[in-house]
């Protein structure tokens, strides 16, 4: 398999040479060629353990990985003993356990990992990827990153001890729930460093940018990045819908309702391939929180990212993105992949006179419902109901992510067709408000009692692209 770009102006490229990088040269995103068609697979795939699962998947993906190695790599990644946070009186064994709701109404838990998020299903096998082709090509790579919590936290504790690899990881000062805080600055593995920066996320997200952009830098301290538009993210997270549609089925004639809480679209987008390559998903019901630009997309034909300053700041913190970097993958498809069109669009996108792209005067309206597609957003008062109203129904205690996505769930819910709701983030690293919900702390696992109390690692400076600089340069001796 190789990978081309969806602006059209690169050449195709391996598997382990986008691993590494982020954007491609011309500014778009890497998609495979095609999509691996896998529907005559689907029976044997039934059986088979998530790691075997994913296995089979990434082989269909990456063919500059031997077959023993990347077997090992998913097999060292996937353990249950990584993924071991579930809910009591799941199977600890199971990774990614189904949790029946109500009669055709699941949700898929994705957030057993090690940061208690679903973002550790990808971004472990990350880490491992990332050790493993920079021994292979006697490489470093120092991965600079900005998060509002659970981005830098995965990251961290994927790339934590890793050979070849150091974590520059810029958070806003103050701007993380204290568990966040305790889960990131906490950590005191000598390749991870904590910057707290004065200002908000985008101010930190900002500094990046600005290092990231000076090439010669970039390239004289091996700056990398682990963003969600790295396609080894979105293909690791392929394997978990093919797990979640064989929980919820019996038969492979059987279809399938996704509902997924979405920010940045890699979630999803992870859904539309699975699709793509032959899982009897039915709809992809994207959910948003107050911002909404993508259930807007969805709802009008009308894509238009806001500015930082129009982005709310909401309960659902993971969500609130001014634009989705993932998009560009499916607009791609979507428009029949054709780097001019795709062009033209964000070109429209980047002009100061527009801003936005109107999809209604062309074809490519229909093929919305055509990928199965479809959106609704949530309020601060949907999710505290939400989680209220799983507690005291089901016992059932949900994160406001998640509660945003059930909520948007049930509007599409049908009777005959089981709908599985992803489960985003456990409520231990939401306090607030799960307690505003529900007047109580919410659960977390044992082990992680007293995170708060020990000793943290952080480095507290202005939001200043120039003191980052020297920041890395001092810690890269
Ligand atoms: C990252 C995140 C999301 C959004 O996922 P995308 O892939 O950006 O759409 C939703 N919920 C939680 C808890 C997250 O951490």
């Amino acid at each position: 398999m190789k990978y081309i770009s969806t602006r059209g102006s690169v050449a195709a490229q391996q598997f382990s040479n986008i691993l590494l990088g982020g954007l491609a040269a011309d500014g778009g995103l890497f998609m495979p060629q095609s999509y691996p068609q896998i529907a005559d697979k689907l029976e044997a795939w039934r059986s088979l353990s998530y790691a075997e699962l994913a296995f089979e998947i990434f082989s269909l993906y990456v063919d500059d990985i031997p077959a023993v190695d990347l077997r090992a790599l998913c097999e060292k990644t996937y353990t249950a003993e990584n993924y071991r946070w579930c809910r009591a009186g799941k199977n600890p064994n199971e990774i990614a356990p189904l949790t029946t709701i109500a009669p055709n109404f699941h949700l898929l838990e994705l957030s057993n990992g090690p940061t208690l998020a679903f973002k550790d299903m990808a971004m472990q096998l990350l880490g491992n990827l990332f050790e493993y082709t920079l021994a292979k090509r006697g490489e470093r790579i120092n991965i600079l990153g900005a998060t509002s919590g659970d981005t830098g936290s995965a990251a961290e504790y994927a790339m934590r001890g890793k050979h070849g690899v150091r974590v520059f990881m810029l958070s806003p000062q103050g701007k993380m729930s204290a568990f966040q805080r305790a889960q990131m600055y906490s950590l005191s593995d000598t390749n991870i460093f904590n910057i707290a920066v004065r200002g908000m996320f985008d101010d930190a997200q900002d500094v990046v940018k600005l290092v990231s952009n000076d090439a010669a830098f970039k390239s004289k301290y091996k700056i990398g990045a682990v963003n969600s538009i790295n396609w080894a993210r979105v293909m690791a997270q392929v394997v978990y819908y093919f797990k979640g549609y064989f929980a919820a089925t019996t038969a492979n004639d059987q279809r399938v309702d996704f509902c997924v809480p979405s920010g940045n679209f890699g979630n999803i987008c992870a859904g539309h391939v699975a699709r793509q390559m032959g899982l009897p998903i039915s709809r992809l019901v994207l959910a948003t929180n107050e911002n909404n630009v993508l259930d807007e997309f969805f709802r009008s034909g009308i894509y238009r990212p806001r500015t930082a300053a129009q982005t709310l700041v909401t309960s659902s913190p993971s969500m609130d993105i001014s634009k989705a970097s993932n998009f560009e993958r499916f607009i791609f498809d979507l428009v029949g992949r054709d780097p001019a069109t795709m062009r033209a669009l964000w070109n429209q996108l980047a002009s100061p006179d527009a801003g936005y792209f109107d999809l209604n005067p062309t074809p490519y309206m229909a093929g919305l419902t055509r990928y199965g597609f479809c959106s609704a957003s949530s309020t601060h008062a949907d999710r505290l109901e939400m989680i209220r109203s799983m507690w005291q129904q089901h016992e059932i205690m949900i994160d406001p992510h998640t509660a945003d996505g059930i909520h948007v769930a049930q509007k599409f819910r049908l009777a005959n067709v089981p709908m599985v709701v992803l489960e985003t983030a456990q409520a231990a690293k939401f306090a607030e408000t799960i307690n505003e919900a529900i007047n109580r702390q919410p659960l977390r696992p044992t082990s992680l009692n007293g995170i708060e109390n020990l000793p943290q690692h952080v480095y507290v400076m202005d939001a200043d692209a120039q003191k980052v600089k020297s920041f890395i340069v001092e810690h890269c001796q």
